[in-house]
């Protein structure tokens, strides 16, 4: 039996039986973990209740080293139950953007300290209340730093194929497919890129290791705020393979 105490953020959790329930942990030491916590319904589980969505939380769990059995929860201390986050319907549905990224692109038992951190660091954001004309970048950040941190990351300052810089301000042509900027020489018939000016390259570029807690100070102009959207969608398509369930930022932006 190993045994593993972590903090976690909760991404889902299921039902199992009336008295228990599984649930799977972005940990910071093992990645994504599934975890059954029995008897967590019961008066006085030393487990801290019924888990909620994004609970922050320190856990204590026993796994079998190569066992596929699930991994059983000794303890948990609630750090965090994001109160604010949970009062506003835009940041509720943030938060659920979240999980769903984390349960696409986070491994599955290895460390993931980055990823982790950036987590954390959006859900500070949220939590901060920030006004809903500043949450569009608080989500770009989010977005940015989940494409650095999962190496998907797109060129944007020269062509992939020639290795040309852009010169002069015109619009760009971004291929996520071919994995970025591709210029008027190499690009080919079959292209799926969509157009992105300088500035919002480079808006996107800025915001590539930008703290989420950082970005309400942000302001961009909306044809900017609408194009860094079309790339994120678009980037995020690509890499997930499918279109996120969770529409956070509505065609307003
Ligand atoms: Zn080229």
């Amino acid at each position: 039996m190993g045994r593993a105490t972590t903090e976690a953020l909760a991404l889902r959790r299921t039902p199992f039986g009336d008295t228990s329930q599984i649930v799977e942990f972005l940990t910071k030491d093992r990645g994504r973990v599934s975890i059954i916590l029995k008897g967590v319904h019961r008066p006085k589980a030393r487990k801290g209740g019924a888990v909620d969505l994004l609970d922050h939380s320190v856990i204590t769990y026993f796994s079998r080293r190569g066992s596929r059995s699930l991994a059983q929860l000794a303890e948990r201390r609630v750090l965090s139950h994001h109160p604010v986050m949970r009062r506003r319907t835009d940041l509720l549905l943030a938060g659920e953007y979240l999980v769903e990224l984390l349960r696409a692109l986070a491994p599955e038992g290895q460390r993931v300290l980055g990823i982790y951190h950036h987590a954390q660091a959006y859900l500070e954001a949220l939590e901060a209340n920030p006004s809903p004309e500043s949450l569009p970048c608080v989500v770009f950040a989010l977005q940015g730093g989940m494409l650095r941190l999962t190496g998907f990351e797109l060129v944007l300052d020269r062509c992939v194929s020639c290795d040309q810089r852009p010169s002069g301000r015109r619009t760009l042509r971004c291929d996520p497919e071919r994995g970025g900027v591709v210029c008027m020489a190499c690009r080919t018939g079959e292209d799926h890129s969509i157009g992105l000016t300088t500035s919002a390259a480079e808006a996107i570029l800025s915001f590539r290791s930008l703290d989420p807690r950082r970005a309400e100070e942000i302001s961009i102009p909306s044809e900017i705020a609408h194009q860094m959207k079309r790339y994120y969608d678009r980037a995020l398509l690509h890499v997930m393979e499918r279109p996120v369930r969770c529409h956070v930022l509505p065609g307003s932006v």
